[in-house]
């Protein structure tokens, strides 16, 4: 029996249909590429957006006409939210919630061949914690490791506390055994990842600082990205660990903004203002120098007018900042935000997200031309043929490419940069 699976979404996501994947593995199907014809379909699903509700729709649609005959499942955050209309899609056999995501296999097993559509999505209370690792490319070169789930803040545009459950999180002792399988599997880097990484808490009382320490502590060859952080929960001893770090943690952190407004950041229920979100990057530009800041940013939020919308982009385009990931607001049913006075209309909503997508371009290019002369650590990931270059990421969160046999061990590699041109910087071994 052959199974494919499909994710949108976040990085946990990945990890978790990666964990399922295995499942269906050691339960004796053939894992294919998904879009190939197949006998078992699993999407798992985002809801961040309305896009991704759109999105998802159209997946489940297209990989149904590729394979008619197979079994179509769906599981992730918009099964969990709106059961009835996924399995309303013409195709789907199976919806599943969160509490049933990791025992979709089993569950899939048992219904195949069964008639109707079935709805297996129960209350999200008190979910238990389950583990996930997974990869992004062939080269073995990055993992993605949950070690958090769910989350208790409740900003009034997210959906993810409804979708995903409370904070939950994985056992302290837990984690160096995993890091040590991921290291034994062939990884040289990890993204440690959660819905909110920040607010890890362990049944035994250990924080997301612990779990930067123990890091640290360990004697590996791998190096560890923290992939999202709440500014609120990001701090010195944190920030102390990573511009101290003897290479297992990277000097790159992707810290939201979400607004650069005070006012519609309290309107947001978001959990500092913008001056702390400033003296933050301010904070961490001094201590590590060379530190890749990534920031995500919503643009649209109900009452957002002209002025709120410039002090968003005057903090941004101020602040040395390397990219921005931007998100055009998007109403989300049962949000508090959903019932709020003043929606911006949506050309305006669009003509924000290009301007700080340009923006973006231009951040990430300063920031390029910055590495010139610098080394960096570059893990190779993907051989140009044609330019007879890899391709792979710094420790700083910098796309470089350098000349080298097609044959190279995968390890670090330090390069020396000399140019940046376009989406890339350019190095060259220090051998
Ligand atoms: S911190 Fe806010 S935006 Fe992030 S997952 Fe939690 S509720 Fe959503």
């Amino acid at each position: 029996m052959r199974v494919s699976l499909h994710t949108l979404g976040c990085k946990v996501n990945y990890a978790e249909t990666a964990a399922i994947k295995d499942k269906f593995e050691e339960m004796g199907y053939s894992i294919t590429e998904f879009g190939n014809d197949t006998d078992v379909i699993l999407i798992n699903t985002c809801s961040v957006t309305n896009n991704a509700d759109i999105e998802a729709r159209k997946i489940i649609r297209r990989a149904k006409r590729k394979s008619p005959n197979a079994f179509l499942a769906v599981f992730g955050c918009y099964a969990q939210l709106k059961p009835q209309e996924v399995a309303s899609i013409e195709g789907v056999d199976a919806v599943f919630g969160q509490r049933e995501k990791f025992r979709v296999p089993t569950l899939v097993h048992n219904m195949l061949g069964g008639e109707k559509t079935q709805i297996n999505v129960s209350c999200i209370d008190d979910l238990p914690f389950d583990a996930a690792v997974t990869t992004d490319n062939d080269m073995r070169t990055r993992a993605f490791f949950k070690i958090q789930d769910g989350c208790n803040y409740f900003c009034t545009f997210c959906t993810i506390p409804y979708a995903r459950g409370e904070s939950r999180s994985m056992d302290f002792n837990r984690i160096s055994g995993h890091i040590e399988k991921i290291i034994q599997s062939g990884y040289k880097e990890v993204v440690i990842s959660g819905i909110n990484l920040g607010d890890y808490k362990s049944k035994s009382g250990e924080n997301f600082t612990d779990v930067v320490r123990l890091i640290e502590s360990l004697d590996i060859d791998l190096r560890t990205r923290i992939s999202s952080i709440e500014p609120n929960l990001l701090n010195d001893e944190i920030l102390e660990l990573v511009a101290n770090s003897k290479g297992n943690l990277c000097p790159h952190f992707h810290i939201p903004l979400q607004s650069g407004s005070s006012e519609i950041l309290r309107k947001m229920k978001r959990r500092y203002k913008s001056d702390q979100y400033k003296d933050l990057i301010y904070k961490i530009k001094n201590k590590i120098e060379n530190c890749g800041i990534g920031v995500d940013v919503i643009v649209g939020f109900p009452g957002e007018t002209d002025e709120h919308f410039l002090e968003t982009y005057n903090l941004l385009n101020n602040l040395p900042i390397s990219y921005l990931h931007v998100f055009t607001y998007s109403e989300r049913d049962n949000t508090p935000a959903v019932n709020y006075i003043n929606p911006v209309p949506v050309n305006i909503r669009k003509e924000r997200t290009q301007k700080l997508r340009e923006l973006s371009i231009a951040k990430q290019r300063k920031f390029y031309l910055e590495q010139v002369g610098k080394v960096l650590t570059v893990i190779p990931e993907t051989y140009i043929q044609e330019e007879g270059m890899w391709k792979g990421w710094s420790e700083n969160y910098v796309k470089v490419k350098f000349v080298a046999d097609q044959e190279i061990e995968r390890k670090f590699y330090r390069t020396k940069i000399n140019s940046a041109i376009g989406e890339y910087v350019y190095g060259e071994l220090i051998l």
